[in-house]
């Protein structure tokens, strides 16, 4: 199938585009590389610097590449800055779609696979998180792409032909099995990068947000997904839409990794001491999030092959090593 990926050249989207081509799958990258990298892109992948924002350069793509299904990264997920900067959050993740689904309208493209997140649960009333739960987000980026979710079932509900389905992930990490791309970030705030530079030295030390949550040693727990098995469960819920159909899967393992755990995990990966300072709550943090993955793995036959944290740190500790600096040294 021929694939518009929007934020291809970003962490996630660029592991889209190396599984989607593995997959027999022909790639089309827009990004407007506000916080992708060029690099992440391979030459021979159709590549366009475009904002989502503008409609008429997205519409005139689909039409010359006669796409026949977008897979839209393309979007800011930090939490913290999502509360100081509610509107860029609005501007991006949810104009930014609605720009999107117009010129997909206009194109006459009618499917999508969109990247949703666990943070459109809030803070869930029982554990593990069911895609019936209710939706319930606690800052903007949340309420950003539950939007987004929201605006998709309407558009299904207007046009008989339009299928989409819906991931809700919870923490995506690692990197590319093979070391050719990886996460960089800037700024980098996720949990395992950042236990990654402080053994580096790129950071002096880990801060450990909070250790009197209510779980077994303190700390919070989420549920890790490896970024190839999030991006196979991309391929095989695009192959399945069929015209019309409407689909939500949660994608995580199915199991909790407290940050203590996962502090431990690269200190047996990288086998080098990992510098520690206990801190106090990060606000927004629910003490535990994991998924019921149960529904794509019956539904789709999909399941994730790195279940174990050490894997999953190992595939990212590869990449660092390598690059401590980043793409900028790719
Ligand atoms: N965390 C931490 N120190 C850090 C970064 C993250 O203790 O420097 C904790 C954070 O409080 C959360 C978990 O690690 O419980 C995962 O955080 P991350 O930002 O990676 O993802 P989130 O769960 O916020 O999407």
């Amino acid at each position: 199938m021929r694939v518009l990926v929007t934020g291809g050249a970003g962490y996630i989207g660029s592991h889209a585009v190396k599984v989607l081509r593995e997959g027999g799958h022909e790639p089309i990258v827009v990004d407007n590389l506000y916080r992708g990298h060029r690099q992440a892109v391979p030459s021979e992948v159709p590549f366009y610097q475009v904002d989502l924002a503008d409609g008429s350069a997205l519409r005139q793509i689909l039409a010359r590449h006669q796409i026949e299904c977008v897979m839209h990264f393309a979007a800011l997920a930090y939490v913290g800055e999502s509360v100081t900067e509610p509107l860029t959050y609005y501007a991006n993740n949810t104009a930014g779609a609605i720009s999107l689904l117009q010129a997909m309208r206009q194109a006459g493209v009618r499917r999508l696979v969109f990247s949703s997140t666990c943070a459109t649960y809030g803070e869930p009333e029982t554990v593990p998180i069911v895609e019936s739960l209710p939706q319930n987000p606690i800052n903007p980026y949340g309420r950003s792409k539950l939007f987004v979710e929201r605006i998709l079932a309407d558009e299904a509900q207007a046009d008989a032909e339009f299928a989409y389905v819906a991931l809700r992930y919870f923490n995506v990490a690692g990197t590319a099995s093979d070391a050719s791309l990886g996460e960089d970030h800037d700024p980098e705030t996720h949990l395992i990068p950042s236990v990654l530079f402080a053994v580096l030295g790129r950071r002096e030390k880990i801060v450990v947000f909070g250790t009197d949550y209510p779980t077994p040693d303190g700390t919070c727990i989420r549920d890790y997904i490896h970024v190839e098995d999030l991006c196979a469960a991309h391929l095989v819920a695009m192959e399945a839409l069929q015209p019309g159909e409407r689909r939500i899967y949660n994608l995580g393992i199915g199991r909790g990794y407290s940050v203590r755990e996962v502090i431990e995990s690269a200190q047996r990966v990288t086998r080098q001491a990992v510098p520690v300072e206990y801190g106090p709550r990060r606000p927004g943090d629910p003490a535990v999030l994991f998924a019921d993955a149960s529904k794509i793995q019956a539904e789709l036959g999909w399941r994730p092959q790195y279940r174990n944290i050490d894997d999953i740190v190992a595939t990212a500790w590869n990449w660092f090593a390598r690059h401590p600096g980043g793409y900028a040294e790719v």
